[in-house]
Parts: C-alpha cells; sequence; structure tokens
C-alpha cells in the first residue's frame, strides 16, 4: 500500500474529492499522497473500479457527488480501517486492520449471499456478488504479492 514519491519521500494514503471534467465530482476517493510536495494518485488497487465508475457516470449522464465508498464495498472498508487506524493509534498495522476488515465484510456478505440464495432472488444474489467483487479482487491481488 506504501510506495515512495518521486521526491523520495513515502507516500501516505488518504481520501479526497476527485473531481472529472468539471462535472462529475467522486468524493472519498482513496489516494496516495506526498505531504512534502503535495502530489498525489489514486491508490492502484482501485485505478479500475474510478475508472469504470466514471463510464458509468458519463453514460447515465448524470453530474454531482457520488461517494466512492458507497459504490465500492473494498473503498468502504478501506475508509472505515483508515478511519479505525487514525483512532486507535499505533496498536495494530493498519495491513492487518484493513485485512481483517476484508475478511468480516466478505464473511457478511457470504451470508446474505445465502440467505439471497434461499429466497431465490436473484436480483439480490447479483447484487451481492457484485458488492463481493471488489474485495475478492483485492485479496486475490493480495495473496498474489505475498506469494512472490
Ligand atoms: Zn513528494
Amino acid at each position: 500500500m506504501r510506495r515512495l514519491c518521486g521526491c523520495g519521500q513515502k507516500m501516505d494514503l488518504g481520501f479526497r474529492l476527485v473531481i472529472f471534467e468539471n462535472k462529475f465530482q467522486i468524493d472519498r476517493v482513496p489516494i496516495l499522497e506526498c505531504e512534502d510536495c503535495e502530489y498525489y494518485e489514486v491508490l492502484p488497487a482501485i485505478k479500475c473500479d474510478l475508472t469504470n465508475l466514471l463510464a458509468q457516470l458519463k453514460d447515465e449522464g448524470k453530474g454531482g457527488r457520488v461517494l466512492f465508498t458507497d459504490v465500492n464495498e473494498f473503498a468502504d472498508v478501506l475508509y472505515s480501517s483508515y478511519l479505525t487506524w487514525k483512532r486507535t493509534g499505533d496498536n495494530q498495522s493498519f495491513e492487518e486492520l484493513l485485512e481483517q476488515g476484508c475478511d468480516e465484510r466478505i464473511n457478511m456478505l457470504l451470508d446474505l449471499y445465502s440467505c439471497a440464495k434461499k429466497a431465490s432472488d436473484s436480483k439480490w444474489m447479483n447484487e451481492i456478488s457484485s458488492r463481493l467483487a471488489p474485495l475478492s479482487k483485492y485479496v486475490k491481488e493480495r495473496q498474489c504479492l505475498e506469494t512472490k
């Protein structure tokens, strides 16, 4: 999650409002920022999801503000882990908190999924699958990185 800025400083996780084409506002976008030179970039892990969301917003032609954490389950877990981490200080590493948060959210969604399946509610099942997707993508990528 950490990377170095061009100036050699460590970049920190943060969240900010990103505006595209003066029209589409996406708030709480996870970014990496450098305090020294105020450079920032979108967190690589969510770049693809952000691009997809922007395409979807353009498609719908709706301007206005969207909370990225409302539409992306991984960003939501990332955001709440970040807030917990800021509050509790250095008791736990951020990565540990995030991992724990992802596991809990995945289990919660899987429980919901089995409810939806029992109810044979395919619309609900699809909705849960699409909420699970960014989380499982992240978990998979993390495992990839760890085994390398
Ligand atoms: Zn810098």
